[in-house]
């Protein structure tokens, strides 16, 4: 190193490991970075979509008026691509209709009246050995907790410790990089759920038979990493890592990029390179429900943003209507002021009435002089600049696939253009100084080629 070019730049950061190309948002965490984790009181009512999660919907186990136990199962998977639901709340079954989720307008939910002088205490819990497991018994067991991914994609958990046939998992990455703006829940997370984090990974690795992990976070989280370090196992089977902050950090392609530096083929899974990956809020709560024999039935979530007076890091019963938070918050707003996750990949809402969902981790409040940034204002013709494809961290053309979605030319751009390797990240929509929306283009076009494939 030249002689004093330490003190001239912060060079550990300078050197740590990073993508290529992505791009560097305003982080906007410092609403709730320093907020610890609190419990949010229950709603009068929990609507709880039998589809929150990626796969076939859940099977209704209850009946109109039956009463339930908080942590009891009140629908069952159906089948291996599915997972069970567990009542969030003791009380009783009201109604079983179609209700407003982030999915869409009408989803088949079950609507559970919570009990409002019950003492909530979870009693449906039986403790048992998981270092007596066999890692085929942990997998039954992961699917029975109805734990997916909560970092917003709602895979199921145990999906993910089956790899194809022929793929072995050598290393897990536990992903700590919650590289979204505004979201600090995984932050939260790994510094509070430090003991139950460590032991979710280990039952992970039990699980795949791997033997390593890396617990991989963003270096503007220096706190967590002291916090892990201190926690980790003699043995080193497991490590923390930081890489450098930038955004889309968090997606499983840029995360084995940047930790070892590898990479997951077009197509291909994180196994087909030896990896597994799962998000740090889904581990620790693995850590903390499997030894117990429970499901999920709450989760933490952020609601932050200059829209809401107290701003914060809330552990919600799974089914709180946000309608029901942000009137406890002092909201006074519509749905329009609303992300659902961060603003990069995070979804409008179409009601306040939509519930909290298992892979919902913020919710994002807006104030009208946001929201005029947020509005979609008139596109302007594509100047060729390239900042699109600068900045695509998946090496695409976000410039020459915008021109094929708006000639609807969608199966070219997945044939000839490598459209499903899109992530939906949004850095290139971030970038492009026309405005030009072209990550809801990409979306809209994956959509008709899934609806077409569908078909025939
Ligand atoms: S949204 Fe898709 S095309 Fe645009 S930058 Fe992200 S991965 Fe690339
Ligand atoms: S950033 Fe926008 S204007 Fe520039 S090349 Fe891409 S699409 Fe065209």
């Amino acid at each position: 190193m030249i002689n004093g070019l330490h003190r001239l730049f912060d060079t550990d950061r300078w050197f740590r490991r990073t993508f290529s190309h992505g791009i560097h948002p305003t982080e906007n965490k410092h609403f709730t970075a320093d907020k610890p984790i609190q419990r949010f009181p229950f709603a009068p009512e929990l609507v709880l979509p039998l589809s929150q999660h990626a796969g076939a919907p859940s099977e209704p186990l209850v009946h109109l008026g039956q009463e339930v136990l908080r942590g009891e199962p009140i629908a069952k998977a159906a089948g291996f691509m599915s997972v069970p639901q567990h009542a969030p709340a003791t009380g009783v079954i009201k109604k079983i209709e179609l209700m407003p989720t982030s999915k869409g307008p009408r989803t088949l939910s079950i609507i559970l009246e919570v009990y409002p002088g019950d003492s909530q205490e979870v009693r449906y819990a039986q403790e048992r050995d998981v270092d007596a497991m066999s890692p085929q018994e942990i997998v039954q067991a992961v699917q029975d907790t109805g734990l997916v991914g909560l970092g917003g994609a709602a895979f199921p958990t145990h999906v993910k410790l089956s790899p194809p046939k022929g793929h072995s998992v050598h290393t897990v990455i536990i992903n700590g990089c919650e590289c979204e703006p505004f979201l600090t829940t995984d932050h939260r997370v790994m510094l509070e759920q430090t003991d139950d984090l460590i032991l979710g990974t280990r039952i992970l690795m039990k699980a795949l038979g791997a033997k390593n992990a890396i617990i991989g976070t963003e270096d503007n989280k220096p706190d967590a990493v002291e916090a892990l370090k201190a926690k980790l196992p003699e043995d080193g089977s497991i490590s923390v890592e930081m890489v450098r902050t930038k955004y889309p950090q968090g997606a499983e392609k840029m995360m084995a990029k940047s930790l070892l530096g590898v990479e997951i083929p077009s197509g291909g899974y994180p196994s087909s390179v030896g990896l597994a990956v799962f998000n740090v809020s889904s581990t620790a709560q693995l850590g903390s429900l499997l030894p117990q024999s429970r499901g999920v039935i709450e989760r933490v979530v952020t609601i932050t943003g200059p829209g809401v007076s107290k701003p914060g890091n809330y552990t919600v019963a799974i089914g709180t209507p946000i309608r029901f938070l942000l009137d406890e918050l002092g909201f006074r707003g519509n749905a329009q002021h609303l992300i659902l996750g961060g603003p990069m990949m995070g979804g409008t809402v179409s009601s306040l009435d939509v519930p909290i969902t298992k892979g919902c981790g913020g919710v994002l409040v807006l104030t009208e002089k946001e929201m005029q940034g947020q509005t979609a204002s008139a596109a302007y013709p594509c100047i060729n600049c390239g900042k699109c494809v600068e900045t695509c961290p998946m090496h695409l053309n976000p410039c020459h696939l915008g021109k094929l979605a708006y000639k609807h030319r969608y199966e070219e751009m997945a044939d000839a253009f490598q459209l499903n390797d899109c992530f939906e990240c949004g850095c290139c929509s971030y970038v492009c100084p026309s405005g030009i929306p072209l990550v809801q283009y990409f979306r809209i076009s994956k959509a008709s080629n899934r609806e077409k494939a569908k078909a025939s």
